[in-house]
């Protein structure tokens, strides 16, 4: 007699079906949310399928809606006294498990969809590293690039005049992400202190000087190198030492994840920016880099100028469809650009020139198509939720910090930081393996993540 129970088909089935649903009621448009949303809810097949509890209490359709969407608008006046009008959002997704938290996007690309891609990522990365944070994200179409400090700083002032209202450290706690670093951050945070006379662990990411924390700006990137390395071990695969890796992008991300590579002992040979790719076969010059892009907030064009024996890629000689960056023999690959940044033809490519393992600094930088292509040809895959993880949770230790009114050491963050990365990796490994996917670190910290938020959702109630 054939079963009746439920199979992981079925189970396929019906998250389809509130996929559509999601679609039609609430205006979902195929943009990088529907990606980052469709990939968790198939991911999350297993569970759906061994408790229907989560079935019962509508939790696919509830997490899918960010709690609010702030957005307003931010006027400014740049250095010829022209003025200016900026869009500027907060999406407060989730907060089950603690205050919203998550960075602020200043980038001309930022929008409603990629802010809730990002802050829906966000609900499930901060689960993975089981610290008391929920999920948002932030920030504003506003470039930075170009603009002087003054006009920064002005921006960063009325973009806070607002903010305000809705931020605090047990509300939601903002931070950096791309095109947010200390300088921004410390012109926002003064502003929140000038409006409410308080001080306190608002934002993170502060400058040293002013509540920051020891090792928060090193932690993306070196936590993205400790999980690689937990990954690679877990796995049975060789260490980083003495491997060539590859990485992309030159922000804070990149910069810190290719320090600690050579901490490690490997040898980190690229970096991209958005004009074009620095290939140095005796490992890049990262002092070089630090100056050029941090202190000049230079193009990396002029990095050949200085080391004439390495080789500039601009963009326009990218392969079709793909990067110049991931077409390079390589051990180790660590994409820390931005989203979609790495293609079926990167993937190809990469596995063409012996990549073992790619992990994901950026955030989403793999395309559903390149994931697929790596998982299948059994490369390691350190999916970003886990994988970066490292820098929101020095953010929390940096709250820690705040609100104890202490001040930890870099060793103790940094082996904090350490423990975590480790930790996450552990976890998601040995979820992967209970629900059946052994070796998938994607569906492991999608089901991993999903089930701590949605097991508090369920105990909460509506
Ligand atoms: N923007 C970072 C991220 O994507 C950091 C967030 C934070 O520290 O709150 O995780």
């Amino acid at each position: 007699m054939p079963s009746n129970k439920p199979t992981l088909e079925d189970a396929h089935k019906k998250i389809k079906e509130e996929l559509n649903k999601l679609i039609e009621s609430h205006r979902i448009e195929h943009d990088v949310f529907y990606q980052a949303l469709e990939e968790v809810l198939f991911s999350i097949a297993p569970l759906y399928l061994a408790d229907e509890k989560y079935a019962k209490h509508n939790i696919i359709r509830r997490l899918a809606n960010p709690d609010r969407i702030i957005k307003f608008k931010v006027e400014w006046m740049n250095d010829k006294n022209e003025i200016r009008v900026n869009t500027g959002y907060r999406v407060q997704f989730n907060n089950s498990l603690g205050p919203y938290k998550g960075g602020l996007r200043f980038h001309p690309s930022v929008n409603e969809g990629i802010l809730k891609f990002l802050g829906f990522e966000q609900i499930l990365k901060n689960a993975l590293t089981g610290l008391p944070i929920g999920g948002g994200k932030g920030g504003s179409d506003f470039d930075p690039k170009g603009k002087s400090d003054f006009e920064v700083m002005k921006f960063c002032t009325s973009f806070m005049r607002e903010l305000h209202k809705y931020i605090g450290p047990r509300m939601d706690v903002p931070a950096g992400d791309i095109g947010v670093g200390a300088r921004e951050i410390g012109y926002l945070f003064a502003e929140y202190k000038r409006i409410t006379t308080t001080f306190d662990g608002v934002l993170t990411g502060k400058p040293l000087f002013f509540g920051g924390s020891l090792g928060r700006t090193e932690a993306t990137g070196y936590g993205v190198v400790y999980f690689t390395e937990a990954m690679l071990e877990t796995e049975k695969k060789e260490g980083l030492e003495g491997k060539t890796c590859t990485v992309s992008g030159a922000g804070n991300v990149a910069l810190y994840t290719i320090e600690k590579l050579y901490q490690q002992g490997a040898i980190p040979v690229t970096c991209t920016d958005s004009k074009g790719t620095i290939y140095d076969a005796r490992g890049v010059d990262l002092e070089y880099l630090k100056d050029l892009k941090f202190n000049r907030r230079g193009s990396l064009e002029e990095y050949v100028s200085k080391h004439p024996e390495a080789i500039y890629i601009p963009v326009s000689e990218y392969p079709e469809g793909g990067h110049a960056v991931w077409n390079i023999e390589t051990y180790a690959a660590f994409p820390c650009s931005t989203q979609n940044e790495l293609t079926e033809i990167d993937a190809k490519n990469l596995i063409k020139n012996g990549c073992v393992s790619v992990t994901e600094g950026a955030n989403m930088p793999s395309t559903p198509e390149a994931m697929e292509t790596l998982l299948t040809n059994k490369v390691c895959f350190g999916p970003a939720k886990a994988a970066n993880a490292g820098g929101v949770a020095v953010s929390n230790f940096e709250m820690s910090q705040n609100a104890s009114m202490l001040k930890w050491t870099f060793e103790e963050v940094d082996a904090k930081l350490k423990t975590t990365m480790y930790d996450i990796c552990q976890n998601i490994a040995d979820t992967a393996k209970e629900y059946g996917v052994e070796g998938n670190y994607v569906d492991g910290a999608n089901i991993a993540g999903f089930k701590k938020v949605a097991d508090v959702m369920i105990a909460e109630g509506i």
